[in-house]
């Protein structure tokens, strides 16, 4: 929703809704853990509102453990949390899931999949960041490919219910190779927002 227009947000997840997405991600930012704010539990209110499709909220906050609730009770039904967050995981996860919500663990361009693997087990969804996180419209990272490939193989071989999930500069092209490297969800952002709406989602969905 990062690339949406806010002053017609309802409009433009009338037209996503109608082109069948399957969940609406939603960027939060707190200008520490990343330089740029985004964002809010109001803004997850707003969206939660305008459809009764699934919301993940991504958390590039500095403390999660302290706002996780305010996003569950906006209506968010999974959380993103950074592994590159320094906070207490086990206990985290285990307040999120008691509070109902779905957890996943994300990981920034630069971190290895090793720092992810000890998390997939009572993750939902692993996120694979494929920009650096804090601005919207950059270009797809491609040396995160092999990381999308050997995070495949690991939960393929651990026979672990994790998807892999890729967020930034995701196009009907870098989709397709985040694709064939294994990832299971698209998360696109600019690519959408700046042509048909349809026709965009209806070409990722296609891939
Ligand atoms: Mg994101």
């Amino acid at each position: 929703m990062i690339s949406c227009k806010l002053e017609i947000l309802g409009k433009e997840i009338a037209a996503c809704d109608e082109s069948g997405v399957f969940s609406y991600h939603i960027d939060i930012m707190d200008g520490h853990f990343v330089p740029n704010l985004t964002g809010g539990p109001d803004l997850v209110k707003a969206v939660n509102r305008s459809t009764d499709k699934p919301l993940e909220s991504h958390l590039m906050i500095e403390r999660p453990d302290r706002y996780y609730k305010n996003f569950i009770e906006a209506g968010s039904d999974i959380l993103l949390v950074h592994q590159e967050c320094l906070v207490d995981f086990k206990k985290l996860i285990a307040d999120i899931r008691a509070d109902g919500a779905g957890f996943g663990i994300v990981i920034n361009p630069e971190t290895p999949f090793s720092k992810a693997e000890k998390f997939l087990e009572d993750s939902d969804i692993l996120l694979v960041m494929s920009v650096h996180p804090g601005f919207s419209g950059q270009k797809f990272i491609d040396y995160v490919v092999p990381k999308i490939a050997e995070a495949r193989r690991y939960i393929d071989e651990q026979g672990l219910k994790t998807r892999i999930e890729v967020d930034g500069g995701v196009t009907d092209v870098t989709g397709k190779k985040a694709l064939e490297a294994g990832a299971d969800i698209l998360v696109s952002a600019s690519y959408i927002f700046s042509g048909n709406i349809g026709e965009r989602i209806r070409t990722l969905q296609s891939l």
